[in-house]
């Protein structure tokens, strides 16, 4: 028996895990390989979550796919057919498409979960094979708020600026809309180290959540108002002098404007406009100010906004004005998400940006790339447009007309879910790779089978900047075929032969040479580097480069080294309570379901911890509406209605019922939501929409 050192398909944390080789079961198509702990990776030290221990289900199981698959225009079903003949088919619709409509017709939909040699590949492939500028990914769902406030804040967007075990070192945290024991729960010890050490931990989230249950203090905002209280904390901070002015004055520009924007969030206001109590808001900035380092971590909950960079830029500014950036135990973070979230978006695959975090219009970076992929800069396709606006126009008259999506499933992640589904159901070309039949597979014209996770080598890039090496440890099933394969073959049948390897490591050293000299410079980093380093924080522009689990000691990211305040005022959701749509619906994920749950649902010990859609509805609101435990309840909002049973709990707001998204059919949360977008990282309202919640006798 062999063991392999690897790490968890699912999440950012990307815990060390081993596979072990195991004698094959009776069961044709039983795993291969065992989950065993990797106590020696230093992230988790061997511990895992359900969905770490059952990782390996998801590699045998009946619902893979071990085949490609066409629809048959006579039946309408989809009938396995050779790799040859999809791949033919795929090419020869691609290029129709592009010969009829113009190549702007044809687009592609990538993946947070892709390992950076496929976002890499992905984005390279759209540019240069396709010639597109409509490509982005479902990153754009996860954290993109975050990383345009970073940028503009700092310079730089890494989820984490810091390892995460400086967590534990902080006096203070501020942890805003996320739930990481229930999310990624072996990241829970670096916050209960941090209050073992004598640290406060303050948990900003409308539900009391499990996180909440360990925390010092407990904010309870109403959905959509945390650049209020962010900016009313500010405002305590300002009016009782806890200002750390010679940090503002030696590292920072532009706080006269944040003050300004922090002063018309006195706490009586902010009171009215989120619920939070002043005495509350008050500890809470007295406690955060007062520690001597400190940090604000943000995730989904202050992000999926259609104000969620000004949100995220109030946090920031609260970090500034108390001095907490830029030094050991102190900044401002995003605990990422998906297990390549953070990889994802620095190589290409957002409509923005080329490989190394670049700027599709900054001239340099266009030479730079095109060097390395040996095209004309001028050949570049400028930016497409973001996630929801590519899938929201597809098929319509200035949209896609051809879609490849690789590794995302919209049909039950994206908001307005149902327009979605028809906006991909009316395009004359739909391909779909993916490991299993998920609900966007399910409508494709063409599937292809993806070899996944454990049968295939590439890179990661975890929520603090680590740049980590996920080994194959069995081969893919007969039949699957690794994406880099498929762009491989799709390319040279769309006339490039050259330039699209599928060998991993040959694609990760063309991306370092990509990525040089670029924000995220994986220049320094190898695949024998990592292996030997326990993973290499970008940037590390050289061989001899310690990489840099740090930033910002010395200087921020920007030109001249000091952080932005921003002036951002507090705005209601794009969609407000009334009296037909009188309540607040949140969204959010359980602990034993991933994402869209196309995987994870197909695991039987997890979707039997975590088997169907729920409402969670207050006794209160319970009462008023004569709805008891378990109970079919309807949620309607102006897009369309989900059923699921009632989970009556006083840990939510009266005012607020939530739903976690991680189901297609009646219950899909994602029915509901709503797509308005925020004006700069076009982060569709995940976070709050008006719904009315009713009894229901049938779904
Ligand atoms: Fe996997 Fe995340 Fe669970 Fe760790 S916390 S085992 S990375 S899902």
């Amino acid at each position: 028996m062999t063991t392999t050192d690897t790490h968890c398909p699912y999440c950012a944390l990307q815990c060390g895990m081993g596979l072990r080789t195991v004698a094959p079961g009776d069961t044709p198509g039983a795993p291969a390989v065992e989950v065993v702990e990797r106590p020696g990776f230093p992230v988790n030290r061997g511990a895992l979550c359900g969905k770490g221990q059952n990782a390996a289900a998801v590699l045998a199981g009946a619902a893979r796919l071990s085949a490609p698959l066409l629809r048959d225009p006579r039946t309408g079903t989809l009938e396995e057919v050779s790799w040859e003949r999809a791949l033919d088919r795929v090419a020869a619709g691609l290029g129709d498409v592009a010969a009829r409509h113009g190549r702007e017709a044809v687009g592609v939909f990538g993946g947070g979960g892709l390992t950076n040699e496929k976002a890499y590949l992905l984005g390279k492939f759209a540019r240069v094979v396709l010639r597109t500028p409509y490509i982005d990914y479902n990153g754009r769902f996860c954290m993109s708020s975050a990383a345009a406030a970073s940028r503009a804040a700092f310079g730089v967007d890494r989820g984490l600026p810091f390892p995460l075990e400086d967590i534990a070192t902080a006096g203070c945290v501020i942890l805003a809309g996320g739930n990481p024991a229930e999310t990624m729960p072996p990241a829970l010890r670096y916050f209960t180290g941090m209050r073992e050490n004598g640290g406060r931990l303050i948990v900003v989230d409308p539900r009391r959540t499990r996180t909440a249950r360990h925390a010092d203090l407990h904010l309870s905002p109403a959905p959509g108002t945390d650049l209020a209280l962010a900016s009313g904390l500010l405002h305590v901070v300002i009016a009782d002098g806890l200002l750390d002015r010679e940090f503002i004055a030696d590292r920072t520009t532009g706080f006269e404007e944040a003050r300004a924007a922090a002063m018309a969030h006195w706490p009586e206001r902010v009171e009215e406009l989120t619920g939070v109590p002043v005495p509350q808001l008050r500890e809470a900035a007295h406690l955060f100010a007062g520690a001597e380092t400190g940090m604000v971590l943000t995730a989904r909950g202050s992000e999926q906004h259609s104000k969620g960079t000004d949100t995220v830029r109030a946090w920031i500014n609260l970090c500034l004005a108390t001095g907490k950036a830029g030094r050991p135990g102190s900044g401002f973070g995003c605990l990422t998400g998906q297990g390549n979230g953070q990889g994802g978006r620095e190589h290409g695959q957002k409509s923005d940006q080329l490989p190394g975090y670049r700027s599709l219009t900054d001239p340099r970076a266009r030479a730079h790339v095109a060097g390395v992929w040996g095209v004309d800069p001028d050949d570049l396709p400028g930016p497409g447009v973001s996630g929801y606006e590519l899938l929201d126009r597809a098929g319509t008259a200035g949209g896609v007309r051809a879609l490849l999506v690789m590794g995302s499933n919209p049909v039950v992640s994206a908001p307005h879910a149902s327009h979605v589904t028809d906006r991909l159901r009316s395009l004359d070309l739909l391909v779909v790779s993916d490991v299993v039949l998920s609900e966007t597979a399910a409508l494709a014209d063409v599937v292809l089978p993806s070899a996944q996770w454990a049968e295939e080598t590439g890179t990661m890039t975890s929520l603090e900047g680590r740049v980590i090496l996920r080994r194959a440890a069995v081969a893919p099933p007969e039949g699957v075929r690794s994406d880099l394969y498929v762009l491989k073959e799709l390319a040279a049948r769309l006339g490039v032969g050259r330039g699209f390897p599928d060998e991993p490591e040959e694609v990760f050293e063309e991306l370092r040479r990509a990525s040089a000299g670029g924000v995220a410079d994986y220049a320094g980093i190898s695949y024998a580097r990592i292996g030997a380093e326990d993973g290499v924080f970008w940037p590390c522009p050289d061989a001899a480069h310690p990489g840099t689990p740090r930033l910002f000691l010395e200087r921020f990211g920007t030109p001249d080294g000091r952080a932005r305040f921003a002036g951002v005022v507090h705005r209601p959701p794009a969609e407000e309570t009334d009296a037909r749509f009188p309540l607040y619906l949140t969204t959010g994920r359980v602990g034993s379901q991933y994402q869209s749950g196309a995987q994870t649902r197909r695991v039987p010990a997890l979707n039997a911890a975590a088997p169907g859609p729920f409402v969670e509805l207050h006794p209160w609101l319970a009462d008023r509406l004569g709805v008891g435990e378990g109970q079919l309840v309807a949620v309607t909002s102006r897009r369309g209605r989900a059923t699921a049973p009632a989970r009556i709990t006083d840990a939510i707001r009266p005012d607020t019922v939530f739903m976690p998204f991680h189901w297609p059919g009646p219950g899909r949360a994602n029915t509901l939501t709503n797509p308005a977008l925020d004006p700069e990282s076009r982060m569709p309202e995940f976070k709050v929409c008006a719904v009315r919640v009713e009894r229901a006798t049938e779904e």
